[in-house]
């Protein structure tokens, strides 16, 4: 069902403008219109759900086929030399449109973008303490 307080909902359905690159039954993409690099595009279900945990699996696939289809015309089209997919799930992770969404960030060697931690030797410990947590059904 459409949330009529959700501006991809309101996308889906032709009530606020977006310029489209893709759709199929399923998924409509569209481009950001804050990019973080030349090509920045958004691959979205047609039906609502709020993020990663909620989505069916029907349109999670659809929608990473579609970032799929979009990273290979990146590559080919816009000459991206690779891409970046991110996906954020909850505010901590700076989701900030609660409609579930795939990044597709095309990438090019003298771009800006830089990742966002500083990787460093973990603690096995804890490591090992957070694999047993998270391992198993
Ligand atoms: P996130 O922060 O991962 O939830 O991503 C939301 C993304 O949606 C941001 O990159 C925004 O720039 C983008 N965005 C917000 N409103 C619109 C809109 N009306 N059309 C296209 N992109 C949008
Ligand atoms: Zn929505």
């Amino acid at each position: 069902m459409a949330d009529p307080n959700c501006i991809f909902c309101k996308i889906v359905a032709g009530e606020l403008p977006a310029k489209l690159v893709d759709e199929d039954e399923r998924t409509i993409a569209f481009m950001d219109i804050a990019p973080a690099s030349r090509g920045h595009a958004l691959v979205i279900p047609r039906v609502h759900s709020k993020d990663l945990t909620e989505i069916e699996p029907e349109d999670l696939q659809a929608t990473i086929l579609a970032a799929q289809r979009l990273a290979k015309r990146a590559k080919e089209r816009l000459r991206a030399e690779g891409v970046n997919l991110l996906n954020s799930c909850g505010a901590v992770a700076w989701q900030t449109v609660f409609h579930f969404h795939i990044h597709v960030i095309p990438r090019y060697q003298d771009d800006p973008l830089r990742l966002p931690w500083v990787p460093s030797q973990g603690d096995p410990n804890q490591i090992g303490a957070a694999a047993q947590e998270l391992a198993g059904r």
